[in-house]
């Protein structure tokens, strides 16, 4: 039996197109600039975060738990900016991503909240090189769930063995592989090409 060609390419945006979004280091980051209590920003962050990123709480009301709960000596747009900000772009592995389109049909499988998802799709001028975006924020699913990989193959019309997911986080590649996609682990560009190249990508 010969292996199908890969016909899709699914895409990870934080860790792999650009820096984390709102990830352990940035909250990090800028929960100190603003002077927070660290621990008590992370215990309430936890409890709702998974909301937020499904697409089922807008970041205000994130905040209004998070951040907002008493007054503050800063704004909301202030505090808003500093964590869009966080986000800083991958330039090789997005020029190298957008060498691929046209040949590769491809799309984004990312765990993100709506406000910093849209802002990256434009920072990143994602649109240009992807055909659509299968955010966690827009289907109300989220990697690692093998359902949601289902979901976006569904949606983009490819079978698991014609689909590739490149994801940073170990746990979200060996959901893909289980639903019979191939993964890879992005560790970094050349890396990266090389693992692609082994499929026939390049
Ligand atoms: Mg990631």
């Amino acid at each position: 039996m010969t292996v199908p060609p890969v016909r899709a390419i699914f895409w990870d945006i934080g860790g792999v197109l650009a820096s984390n979004g709102w990830d352990r280091d940035q909250r990090a980051q800028v929960v100190q600039r603003f002077g927070l209590d660290a621990t008590d920003f992370q215990e309430r962050h936890k409890l709702i975060v998974s909301e937020l990123e499904l697409g089922r709480l807008t970041l205000d009301a994130y905040l209004d738990q998070t951040v907002f709960f008493r007054p503050r000596p800063f704004t909301r747009a202030d505090f808003v900016t500093a964590m869009l900000e966080q986000s800083e772009p991958h330039p090789e592995t997005l020029a190298y991503a957008r060498s691929l389109a046209g040949r590769w049909r491809m799309y984004s499988l990312n765990n993100e909240g709506r406000t910093l998802n849209d802002h990256r799709i434009r920072q990143l001028q994602l649109h240009e090189f992807l055909l659509g975006f299968y955010s966690s924020c827009y289907l109300g699913i989220m990697k690692p769930n093998p359902s949601i990989y289902r979901l976006a193959l569904d949606l983009a019309g490819v079978d698991a063995d014609e689909a590739v997911m490149i994801d940073d986080r170990a746990q979200n590649v060996e959901a893909a592989r289980s639903v019979g996609m191939h993964a890879v682990q992005y560790q970094n560009l050349p890396q990266l090409q090389q693992a692609l190249e082994a499929l026939e990508v390049r």
